[in-house]
C-alpha cells in the first residue's frame, strides 16, 4: 500500500472542477450543497450581489434558476422561482401576499391541497376566505371586497371538470378592488395558455405534471414580476422550499419537449373526449371543452387555440361498482393519483385529489361517486381508446 497517496484526503480533493470547458449542449447538473469562496473579499462581494456568485444551495443554484428563467421566458414573465413542490409555490404565493385581516377569493373547484390551504391554514393565520364560481362574473363581483380582498386565486383549467374561470373579468375586478390575481395554471402549462397575457399578476406550476412531464419529478414553480417573485424567493428560501437542483435539471429537460407533448396530449384528449361522448349509455357526461357539450366550449376556443391539454373527465352510468370494473377492465391505462405524465392514466377523484372535501361539497361541485378523471398520455389515440373500451366493455359484462 502506497502510503504517500492519503487516500483520505485524495477521496475528498481529487478530480474537483475548477473551470468549465467549453458550453455543453444540454444545462449540466450541479449537485452541490454549497460553493466555494476564494477569500473574504469574495465572500463579500457575493453575499452583497456585486458579484456573481453561488452561496449554499436553498439560496438557489444554477440548475433551480435556468429552470425557472426557461418557465418566464415560455410564459413572458419577468421573472420566475422554482419550489420543493406546486404545494411550496402557492403557499408562497399566498402568503407573501395575504396577512391577517386579508381576504381571498378562491375558485371553488380549486385542487384538494390548496383547498386544504384555505381551508385549515387561513383561518390561524387571521386570514378570511370565500369558495365563488369562478366562471360567473357576478359571483366574482358579489365576493370581492374592495381594500380587504388581496387575492383572487383561479386555476386555468379546474380539476377535474376542466371549467374555464372568466379571467379577464376576474383581473379587472380584482385590479379595482387592490387585489392580486394568482393562477393556478398546472393543468394547461405554458405551451397552451398564458395568464399573465391577460393581466394575471402571478402564475404557479405543479412541475410534478406536465413540465416535468414524465413522472419521476416532484417540483413546482411561480412566474411573475420582478417584485412579487422576489418575496416568493425570500418566503421559499426562509421556510426550506427551494427546489433541489436534480428536480431542477429533470424539469428543464422535461420542458423542452413540452410544446410537442402538450400538443398530442390535446389532441388525444380530444379523440377520447369524442369517443366517450359517443358511449351513453355507459358513459353519461364527459368534460372535456372540446365537446360542444361543455359550458366553456366558445371561451375555450378563443382561450386555448392550441388544445386543452390531456384532461378529461367522465361519469359512468352506476356510481362507484362501475368506476371499479372499468378500472379493472383496463389493460394499458392505470390508475395513478397524479397527471401529465407521457402515459395515459385514470384516477377516482372521491378518493384522490378531493378526499378531504366533504361529500356534500363534493357532490355540489359535480366531483361524484360516478366520476373518473383521465390524464391523456402521449401514445397513439387508438390504444386509448381500445383500453378505454375495454374498460366499459368490463362494465357491461358485470351487469
Ligand atoms: N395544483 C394542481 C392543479 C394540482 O393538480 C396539484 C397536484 O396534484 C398541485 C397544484 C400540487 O402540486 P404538487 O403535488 O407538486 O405539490
Amino acid at each position: 500500500m502506497d502510503d504517500s497517496r492519503r487516500i483520505d484526503t485524495l477521496a475528498v480533493h481529487a478530480g474537483a472542477m475548477t473551470a468549465p470547458c467549453n458550453a455543453p449542449v444540454s444545462p449540466p447538473l450541479y449537485q452541490a450543497s454549497a460553493y466555494v469562496f476564494e477569500d473574504l473579499d469574495d465572500v463579500e462581494a457575493i453575499y452583497g450581489g456585486t458579484k456573481p456568485g453561488k452561496i449554499y444551495w436553498r439560496y438557489g443554484g444554477p440548475n433551480g434558476e435556468a429552470f425557472a428563467r426557461a418557465v418566464a421566458e415560455l410564459e413572458g414573465a419577468e421573472d420566475g422561482v422554482g419550489a420543493a413542490s406546486g404545494m411550496a409555490a402557492i403557499c408562497a404565493a399566498f402568503f407573501t401576499n395575504l396577512k391577517a385581516g386579508d381576504h381571498a377569493v378562491v375558485t371553488r373547484d380549486v385542487y384538494g391541497g390548496t383547498h386544504a390551504i384555505v381551508t385549515k391554514d387561513f383561518p390561524g393565520r387571521g386570514i378570511e376566505s370565500t369558495f365563488v364560481d369562478a366562471c360567473d362574473p357576478q359571483a366574482l363581483r358579489a365576493a370581492i371586497s374592495p381594500g380587504r380582498t388581496k387575492v383572487v386565486y383561479l386555476e386555468a383549467l379546474t380539476n377535474p371538470l376542466m371549467r374555464i374561470p372568466a379571467l379577464e373579468q376576474a383581473v379587472s375586478l380584482a385590479h379595482e378592488a387592490g387585489a392580486l390575481v394568482v393562477v393556478d395554471a398546472t393543468f394547461a402549462s405554458p405551451a397552451l395558455f398564458h395568464a399573465l397575457d391577460h393581466g394575471a399578476d402571478l402564475v404557479v406550476h405543479s412541475v410534478t405534471k406536465y413540465l416535468g412531464g414524465h413522472g419521476d419529478v416532484g417540483a413546482g414553480v411561480l412566474v411573475g414580476s420582478r417584485v412579487l417573485i422576489d418575496a416568493a424567493r425570500t418566503y421559499l428560501v426562509r421556510t426550506g422550499a427551494t427546489i433541489p437542483h436534480f428536480e431542477a435539471w429533470l424539469a428543464h429537460r422535461g420542458l423542452r419537449t413540452l410544446a410537442l407533448r402538450m400538443e398530442r396530449h390535446s389532441r388525444n384528449a380530444e379523440a377520447a373526449a369524442a369517443f366517450l361522448a359517443g358511449a351513453a349509455p355507459a358513459v353519461t357526461r364527459v368534460h372535456h371543452p372540446s365537446l360542444p357539450s361543455h359550458p366553456q366550449h366558445e371561451a375555450a376556443a378563443r382561450l386555448f387555440p392550441r388544445g386543452c391539454g390531456g384532461m378529461l373527465s367522465f361519469e359512468l352510468s352506476d356510481g362507484r361498482a362501475a368506476v371499479d370494473a372499468f378500472i379493472k377492465g383496463l389493460r394499458m391505462i392505470e390508475v395513478v393519483h397524479s397527471l401529465g405524465e407521457v402515459g395515459t392514466t385514470v384516477s377516482y377523484s372521491v378518493a384522490s385529489s378531493h378526499r378531504g372535501i366533504p361529500a356534500a361539497e363534493r357532490d355540489a361541485l359535480g366531483v361524484t361517486e360516478s366520476l373518473l378523471r383521465l390524464s391523456c398520455g402521449i401514445e397513439c389515440s387508438d390504444d386509448i381508446i381500445d383500453d378505454l373500451r375495454r374498460g366499459l366493455a368490463a362494465v357491461q359484462e358485470r351487469g
